[in-house]
């Protein structure tokens, strides 16, 4: 099933997930969805908050790129990112590796045809629970953890326009008011209704 996608403007897109402690068939459910959303709109990553849930839960799945290797590391064991597609993050947390940060430009399903470089450390390793609640620790780089790192910023209610740079952000500013400012007339007029 398609959920709807919320822009910014809304204000879930601020909120800290809270941490999922039900491992049933609901959340099952729930990455399905969250998938084929993510598929239609031809994105590679989702959080929950961008389907209207604060909860610690996102979906994600990076191509490979044959010029762009991606290197990951599941539980102490070297494998394919490939093998791991798609997946969800369930309460993750983040520790960044020593690693150089890097300018890459991204991209937000809930900012449409807004896009600005934004700077992350290369290596991150993430722990986190799958859908049965088994704990894992993923290691990686590339846009594998780029990608993460976005999506957990999403959890705890950061977007990546507050990670941008000034002058980066200076180029988006007026677009993103306006997306701002209409999601909000959308939002006034559907409560008007209720
Ligand atoms: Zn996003």
């Amino acid at each position: 099933m398609l959920l709807e996608i919320v822009k910014y403007g809304n204000p879930i897109l601020d909120k800290k997930g809270k941490m999922v402690t039900e491992f049933s068939d609901t959340i099952s459910v729930l990455y399905q969805n969250m998938l084929d959303t993510m598929y239609k709109e031809e994105g590679i990553g989702l959080a929950a908050q961008q389907v209207g849930l604060a909860i610690q839960f996102c979906v994600i799945d990076v191509p490979s790129h044959p010029e762009y290797p991606i290197t990951s590391i599941l539980d102490g064991q070297s494998l394919s990112p490939q093998l791991l597609m798609p997946m969800c993050l369930i309460n993750p947390e983040i520790q960044f590796l020593p690693s150089d940060e890097y300018y890459y430009e991204e991209g937000c399903l809930s900012f449409p045809e807004i896009k600005g470089d934004v700077a992350r450390p290369e290596l991150i390793s993430v722990q986190y629970q799958d859908l049965d609640g088994n704990p894992h620790k993923l290691e990686c780089d590339g846009l594998l953890g780029r990608c993460i790192q976005h999506e957990v910023d999403h959890l705890n209610g950061i977007l990546f326009t507050d990670r941008m740079e000034k002058d980066v952000f200076s180029g988006i500013k007026k677009e993103v008011q306006m997306l701002k400012k209409n999601t909000q007339s959308i939002l006034k007029k559907q409560n008007n209704i209720k």
